[in-house]
């Protein structure tokens, strides 16, 4: 099923059938205490959407990211938000090119799709997880064309970082190892490696993922890291 957010917003009895089979709360791992599972009260997409909205970012982060070449896309989450609505960008689950991509932009259907493996996840981290994607890929969707390079990339996955530390820090012991491939391979990785000290981590990653890419694309000019990363 997609679900498109401008029409969920307006309505909230889209999940009335799910709820009733899942009252309250649904423990999926009983291992973990359950206070990391939400009431499946809402799309899982609009719950990450509303974490976003709200969201500032660090100015020390910001400033580390700034040393690596890499400027803010967004100033905040809620400027990516209004981003979305006003551009009525669609965020579904929905298969994606590979099992490995967590979420994509899909620049010929103007969507943003979150692997269908998190559908419907009642996972707060990987809720945390999915709103720090989503931006990401808004940060793809901002420029308008359908290009990336490895600057852009550093620049979206250095959103998600951004991201990914607030939640981190306001939830100190929600996102444990082994949670989710999401925060393991995805944004929690991401954001160890952009606001750690481990240049060499990062870089060697983004040369394994992104090294194919060119340097730059439209809007987003090489930096001095973006450099480093592919000299010319
Ligand atoms: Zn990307």
């Amino acid at each position: 099923m997609k679900i498109y957010f401008n029409q969920k917003i307006n309505n909230l009895n889209f999940n009335s059938k799910r709820n009733d089979l899942y009252k309250d709360f649904l423990p999926i791992k009983p291992s973990i205490p359950t206070d990391v599972y939400i009431s499946n009260q809402q799309n899982s997409i609009d719950l990450a959407i509303k974490q976003l909205e709200n969201l500032e970012f660090y100015k020390s982060d910001v400033e580390k990211l700034k040393k690596l070449g890499i400027n803010l896309i967004f100033k905040n989450g809620k400027k990516a938000v209004d981003f979305a609505k006003q551009s009525k960008i669609p965020i579904v689950f929905d298969k994606v090119d590979k099992d490995d991509i967590h979420a994509q932009w899909v620049d010929a259907r103007k969507t943003i799709v979150i692997n269908e493996r998190y559908k419907d996840t009642n996972n707060l981290a990987e809720i945390y997880a999915i709103s720090a994607a989503i931006l990401h890929e808004l940060s793809h969707a901002k420029d308008n064309d359908g290009y990336s390079s490895i600057q852009e990339e550093l620049e979206c996955l250095g959103m998600n970082a951004l991201a990914f530390n607030v939640y981190k820090t306001q939830h100190p012991n929600l996102f444990n190892k082994g949670i989710s491939p999401i925060i393991d391979d995805g944004v929690g990785l991401y954001t160890e490696l952009f606001l750690g000290n481990d240049k060499k981590a990062l870089m060697d990653r983004i040369k394994l993922k992104y090294g194919n890419l060119l340097l730059e694309s439209p809007n987003h000019s090489a930096g001095a890291f973006a450099k480093e990363i592919k000299p010319q």
